[in-house]
């Protein structure tokens, strides 16, 4: 099917009625940036805005996407329908081939009410903090109950997943480097909750104290009703632990809303995700419109010191 003869409106209600086919081609639609980008936001925004976003975040080998594995199964014992979005920003590698490997997740593979899906950003336009939020949105629209998002890789990613979770998980696992080194780089700063896995190994225990002593040194909690980020030991390769995972959420959930947290996180990345929009906008513009040519005139015009830089920018940016 080319791209004209997509036929959103009907695309859009086979995602509703939960067709995974139509989420799946909604989903390459909103990655690759496609012509029908606006089209798609258009008519998915409506029926958005349910589910509930938790990220799992932590280094690799923690047990992340066994930990995944274990929650969704957990949530379709509940009933609720899941959506899965394994990121990995350091793979080229895109849609449901990459998932074959990803064993993990192959026992929900042919499960109705789970769908799944693996991102990648290298080398994609907009990069990983446009597409994501799209895809989250067209599972959201599909019906989801809750939307997990696994990050595969590392660096930066975590933070702007987290950045779009309502609740995000800090997997941890000892012989992972310890609860001040994740400090240090920052990371323990997102969590709102800490999972320590592989407890069935040595190391868990005292992980877990590291942890609560560093928690204990930090400010995030200080202040009077704050959300204390819970600490939670599982051995996810054993489904141990991940009912204690979901209660924890759950908890999340209610100081969220109570507080007004959640309003606010919502808001904050709606705001962001404008900005990226308005300035990816801005700066295809400013390439579009002007080309090469203006500004080369415009850089001619300086190094012949017949205008400053800024002047020059600011004509550009006037006559966008
Ligand atoms: P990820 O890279 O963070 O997604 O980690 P994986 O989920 O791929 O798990 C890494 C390895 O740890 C795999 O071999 C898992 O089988 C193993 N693993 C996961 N959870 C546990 C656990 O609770 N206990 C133990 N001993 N091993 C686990």
């Amino acid at each position: 099917m080319s791209r004209r003869d997509v036929d959103l409106a009907d695309l859009v209600g086979r995602a509703r009625s939960a067709d995974p086919r139509a989420v799946a081609r909604l989903i390459s639609l909103v990655e690759s940036d496609s012509p029908l980008l606006r089209q798609v936001a258009a008519a998915i925004t409506p029926h958005a805005g349910h589910a509930q976003v938790v990220g799992l975040t932590g280094a690799p080998g923690v047990g992340k996407s066994t930990s995944t594995s274990a929650l969704v199964g957990a949530l379709r014992a509940a009933d609720k329908r899941v959506g899965v979005l394994a990121v990995d920003p350091s793979s080229p590698f895109s849609g449901g081939a990459l998932l074959g490997d990803r064993v993990r997740m192959q026992e929900h593979a042919g499960d109705p009410g789970v769908f799944i899906r693996s991102m990648a950003s290298r080398g994609q336009l907009g990069g990983l903090s446009a597409a994501v939020p799209q895809a989250l949105r067209v599972l959201d629209a599909a019906g989801c109950d809750v939307v997990l998002i696994e990050t595969v890789g590392v660096g930066q990613a975590e933070l702007e997943i987290a950045s779009l979770a309502d609740t995000t998980l800090l997997v941890l696992a000892p012989g992972f480097g310890d609860g001040i080194q994740a400090a240090k780089a920052g990371i323990i700063e997102i969590a709102d909750v800490f999972v320590v896995n592989k407890a069935d190994r040595d190391g868990a225990t005292q992980l877990a104290r590291d942890l609560r002593h560093t928690q204990s040194l930090g400010g995030r909690t200080a202040a009077e009703g704050a959300w204390r980020p819970p600490i939670v030991k599982t051995v996810a390769a054993r489904g141990e632990g991940v009912a204690d995972v979901l209660a924890a959420v759950e908890q999340h959930r209610a100081w969220l809303t109570s507080s007004g947290e959640l309003a606010r996180r919502r808001q904050a990345r709606a705001a962001a995700e404008i900005e990226a929009i308005a300035l990816g906008t801005v700066r295809r513009r400013f390439a579009g419109v002007h080309g090469s040519s203006a500004l080369a005139a415009a850089a001619a015009r300086v190094v012949a010191a017949e205008t400053d830089p800024y002047t020059a920018a600011d004509e550009l940016v006037a006559s966008l």
